[in-house]
């Protein structure tokens, strides 16, 4: 998990908490792991009295779950897959929910001029199988699945009542991946649903996506740390402070191509039709999971200038980029606000 909620820390603050008499409803913490989505889900719950935690925690898992059914690229029956069956043929009807997170995918697809592109997945697929075989792409099958990447040939008929739509793509063998933004409108959902029950208190971490929702039930926010990417298990210094706030991170250290003795990321720059290099990890703090999510995969592709640049455009959003040099050392890069959300030595 690339972003390791500080459960000790919280737990302590808890065990304090269960001391003074300042702790207004004495809310207990109830933890739940899940898989899906390829990753664990770690759901955090403070309940106030009357309200049953563990129920609460499946329930929002249940809608990780739903979202995984209608976006999943590896089952063939999920709505996904049939929109990438009926490519340059004909449009499929969508439910509210992928009709929702692919107008916000091409969103961030126009705002990046073409950085994030959910219809990367011919690229993806061609440096997956490359990395089985050992073989770089030649340059026909790169020219020809580059030919396939561009969000301006999704075509959305929106029902605008909120019910859906159809979605085409309009060309031949053009297949939309979400992987880069459906974890983060999973956690959303999630939080959604913890709200719908009464949950005031919650974290819901996807694999390093995820949603604060309302504060540390001693008042504070909580308090996130950062993976280090050269490293399993540590965190990095720069402690994030997020209450009502979601933080997602793409990584380069997790999951890779490895071809030759080299890694390759799995975030692959369509301008190019290459995986990105050099980018360590990217962490985006933004008011909703979904676009911390679809940020983190633009900021990778579009490196530290363009990146940060995009970002202290957009408000209540940060970032922090570490960025692989030549010589192996690792620079750190953070948009404006970003040192505002650090507590460094605050907790001390
Ligand atoms: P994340 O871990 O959120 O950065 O998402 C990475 C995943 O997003 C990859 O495994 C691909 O499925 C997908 N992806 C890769 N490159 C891009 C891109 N340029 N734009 C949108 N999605 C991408
Ligand atoms: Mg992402």
């Amino acid at each position: 998990m690339t972003l390791l909620v500080f459960f000790a820390l919280l737990l302590s603050q808890l065990s304090g908490c269960a001391r003074k008499p300042q702790c207004p409803d004495k809310q207990m913490p109830y933890k739940q792991t899940f898989q899906a989505m390829g990753t664990f889900i770690v759901i955090t719950v403070y309940a106030p009295p009357g309200i049953a935690a563990e129920k609460a925690a499946q329930a929002a898992f249940q809608e990780i779950v739903n979202v995984d059914q209608l976006m999943s690229g590896y089952n063939p029956r999920s709505e996904l897959s049939r929109i990438n069956q009926c490519a340059g043929k004909s449009g499929v009807a969508v439910s509210p929910q992928l009709s929702e997170v692919l107008g916000r995918a091409e969103y961030f697809s126009r705002l990046s001029d073409g950085a994030f592109d959910p219809t990367i997945r011919p690229l993806v697929n061609l440096w997956r199988s490359a990395g089985r075989s050992g073989n770089t792409p030649d340059a026909d099958d790169l020219a020809d699945a580059q030919s396939l990447v561009n969000w301006q040939l999704i075509q959305t008929k929106t029902t605008g009542n909120g019910q859906g739509g159809t979605v085409s793509l309009l060309q031949p063998r053009m297949q939309l991946d979400l992987g880069g933004i459906a974890k983060g409108y999973a956690v959303d959902r999630a939080i959604e649903k913890l709200k719908q029950l009464g949950v005031t208190n919650a974290i819901v971490d996807a694999g390093g996506d995820l949603f604060a929702l309302g504060s540390h039930p001693n008042g504070r926010p909580w308090v996130v740390g950062v993976q280090d990417p050269t490293r399993e298990g540590p965190v990095l210094p720069d402690l994030l402070h997020l209450a009502d706030m979601a933080a997602a991170t793409s990584g380069d250290y997790r999951r890779y191509f490895e071809i030759d003795g080299k890694q390759f990321s799995h975030i692959i720059d369509p301008r190019t039709g290459k995986p990105v290099e050099h980018i360590a990890s990217v962490t985006v703090v933004a008011p909703s999971a979904t676009d911390a999510d679809a940020l983190a995969t633009t900021l990778t592709v579009l490196g530290p200038e363009d990146g940060m640049a995009l970002i202290n455009s957009i408000p209540v959003t940060e970032a922090m980029m570490i960025v692989r040099q030549p010589n192996g050392n690792l620079v750190t890069h953070r948009s404006d606000g970003f040192e505002e959300l650090q507590v460094k030595n605050e907790l001390n």
